[in-house]
């Protein structure tokens, strides 16, 4: 009876698609892909030499072709078929991601290697046995009595992949999970088709089609890729870690951030800074790959990469790290621009070093501020007990136990007027004292509540306590004519924040013009639509604003001439040149341009008596002394009762 081998030949084809477009799209060399290229040229190896066999055993004669031929055929078909069943059970490790649990288990690596070895010795010694199969003297295939123990070890490996699949469907993904039970109903069928009809030779072709299931399913697609840098997605590295978190899986990650990122994108502009990334992502890649250290390469923004390895030896992940570093030393050509990078590299294993998911990136965005110096291996588990490190990394903890506990207390700092002698406002300040941690100040915890969004309910807490304080105290009897609160950039933004702000004065029953509110420069820059109508809508209604941090930024005149603000704040740093002459100049001019502009002008950060007489005095054809001096010289920030007490002695 002639077999039908024209299967064969679909089934051949469509491998070799698969096998061409897998090795020209040069697809991720992760070990699910190695490992589903392997199967694919088996498979490929197993349907050529079962098409071959069954070709000379249909249309030549022994004479032809010669017995080798014939047996040398299906050797390899024997050889390359009893493989892929052992092969396809590593890829269910391999692609459900438990191939951690494969490799500590002992047993089951003796196991696979005790069966393949048995397969293989069986076909060894067939040619002086055939107790596997033989052929006959005009070509016919003839079983032997032990080719059931090839069915039974294949069926074991096919159980073997099932259990693993059901035994932790749990932790693997339910799309993956069902793409690896579907090989099992289409080659059963294959099977049962090829019992009745042996000479239709279906089962390498349900292979083929199993296949084509998986790379659509399963293989990584491209969006999982970022299409800019060639690097896996910042949304993928979020899902593959959150699946690592959930099935314990220990792995190593290295984190590489490249610090002057802007200041890259900046110099080379947009789409030179495009290739330069797309450069870096290949040149870590083939570190990696050099070392032969399985990874996938990760870019997460903002000018950082991470490695991921399932390989949980820290001593094969520091030459990687350090490799890394010699790289990242050198400057780099693009085009004719020379680019030197300043990076910082942190190596953390999970979950040895950190235990949850959220903490990785915490950690991926504020490891180089704490840890990184420049060009340095860093490796997390000596420094997760730092304290500045361990606050910022649990900073979200720590704000959102703030403001349960409410523990956040309010400061104030008097502010003295030269022309009244007298104290007459006042700035709120935000303290935060944590139970673990103990004080830790605004300058640390307000610019991280800006990044992750806090800063809104904890500024609600602000203008909350504030607005309590003004209603609870009688501010003329303090002789207080307002009080500062300080409104963070991100406030500045919020499109409720005029009902809110009119709300809670109408209900706690102040004066608007007993609050003044603090924005900086980079507030009034930002979206300034929304900030102006903000502003203006306020101010309509009574309540004063005062640009905080004059000078700081890039100072934009326009914004101080445009803005309705009573009262400009000169920053510190204006006061710590003091003593130079040119300073000294621009601090005299400054004040004087903006009291001719008709604006309430305070120096902030006012430490000595020195200072503060010499601001007291500055003499101009435009002005006589600075009007408004916020700093230690005269009071520290207090807490409320004692802000009180102060007041009260000078009234
Ligand atoms: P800022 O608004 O410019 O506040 C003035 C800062 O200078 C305060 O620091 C104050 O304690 C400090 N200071 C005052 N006089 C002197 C002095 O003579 N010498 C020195 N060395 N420092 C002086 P603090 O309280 O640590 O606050 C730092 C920054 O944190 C504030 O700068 C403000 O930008 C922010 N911040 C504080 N409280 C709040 C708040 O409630 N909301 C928002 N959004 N930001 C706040
Ligand atoms: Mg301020
Ligand atoms: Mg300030």
């Amino acid at each position: 009876m002639n077999n039908i081998i024209i299967f064969d030949i679909c089934a051949f084809i469509i491998l070799v698609i698969f096998i061409s477009s897998m090795l020209l799209k040069k697809q991720m060399r992760d070990r699910a892909n190695t490992i589903l290229l392997i199967l694919m040229e088996l498979a490929a190896l197993a349907t050529i030499s079962d098409f071959m066999a069954a070709y000379i055993e249909n249309y030549y004669e022994a004479a032809d072709v010669g017995l080798s031929l014939a047996y040398g055929a299906n050797y390899i078909y024997f050889l390359t078929h009893n493989l892929m069943f052992p092969v396809y059970t590593l890829y269910i490790y391999a692609t459900a991601d438990i191939w951690h649990i494969y490799k500590q288990n002992r047993k089951a690596v003796y196991l696979w290697w005790g069966l393949v070895g048995f397969d293989i010795v069986l076909l060894l010694i067939n040619p002086f046995t055939h107790i596997m199969f033989r052929l006959t003297e005009d070509l016919k295939y003839v079983r032997g009595p032990f080719i059931i123990v090839f069915y039974l070890v294949a069926a074991f490996f096919g159980l073997w992949g099932l259990w693993i699949i059901i035994r932790y469907k749990a932790i693997v993904r339910h799309d993956k999970a069902s793409t690896l039970i579907l090989l099992y109903p289409i080659i059963f069928s294959a099977i049962i088709i090829q019992v009745i009809w042996p000479e239709v030779l279906v089962e390498m072709l349900s292979i083929a089609v199993a296949v084509l299931f998986f790379m659509i399913v399963l293989q990584r697609h491209e969006y999982q890729l970022d299409p800019v840098t060639g690097a896996m997605k910042y949304t993928t590295s979020i899902d593959r870690i959150n699946a690592i978190f959930n099935m314990h899986k220990p792995i190593t990650i290295i984190f590489i951030k490249i610090a002057n990122h802007n200041n890259i994108r900046l110099y080379l502009g947009q789409s030179r800074y495009n290739a330069y990334l797309r450069t870096q992502t290949s040149a870590l890649s083939s570190i990696a790959y050099r070392h032969n250290y399985p990874v996938d390469v990760f870019y997460l923004d903002n000018g950082t990469y991470a490695y991921l390895s399932d390989d949980y030896d820290i001593n094969n992940a520091i030459p990687i790290a350090e490799e890394v570093k010699e790289y990242m030393a050198k400057p780099m050509e693009v085009d004719e621009f020379s680019v030197l990078p300043d990076a910082r590299i942190c190596v953390v294993r999970c979950p040895e070093d950190v235990e949850d998911f959220s903490t990785i990136f915490t950690l991926a965005t504020t490891f180089h501020e704490t840890l990184g110096k420049t060009n340095d291996v860093v490796l997390y588990a000596e420094h997760r007990n730092d304290r500045d490190f361990m606050i910022r990394n649990e900073m979200d903890d720590i704000l959102a136990r703030a403001l349960d506990n409410r523990s956040f207390e309010m400061y104030y700092q008097p502010i003295y007027s030269t022309t009244e002698d007298r104290f007459v406002s006042a700035e709120a300040l935000l303290r935060l004292k944590d139970d673990r941690f103990g004080f830790i100040p605004p300058g640390v915890f307000i610019p991280m509540a800006e990044s992750s969004g806090a800063i809104h309910e904890i500024g609600d807490h602000v203008l909350d306590a504030v607005f309590d304080f003004i209603a609870r105290n009688d501010l003329d009897e303090l002789g207080l004519k307002y009080i500062e609160i300080n409104l963070s950039a991100a406030q500045c933004i919020e499109v409720d924040l005029v009902d809110k702000i009119l709300h809670m004065i109408a209900t706690k029953g102040i004066d608007a013009t007993r609050v003044s509110l603090e924005i900086t420069e980079t507030a009034a820059n930002i979206n300034p639509a929304i900030v102006d109508s903000n502003v203006h809508r306020l101010h309509d209604e009574g309540i004063r604003f005062a640009l905080d941090d004059y000078g700081t930024g890039y100072s934009n005149i326009r914004r101080v001439t445009t803005l309705p603000v009573d009262q400009v704040k000169l920053d510190k740093s204006f006061v710590d040149e003091i003593d130079n002459p040119k300073m000294w100049i621009v601090i005299r001019d400054t004040i004087a341009m903006l009291r001719e502009m008709g604006k309430e002008v305070l120096v902030e950060g006012v430490e000595t008596e020195e200072v503060a007489e010499r601001l007291i005095k500055v003499n101009t054809d435009l002005l006589q002394g600075c009007e408004l001096i916020q700093g230690f010289y005269f009071c520290k920030p207090l807490p409320e009762d004692e802000f009180i007490e102060f007041i009260k002695k000078r009234i």
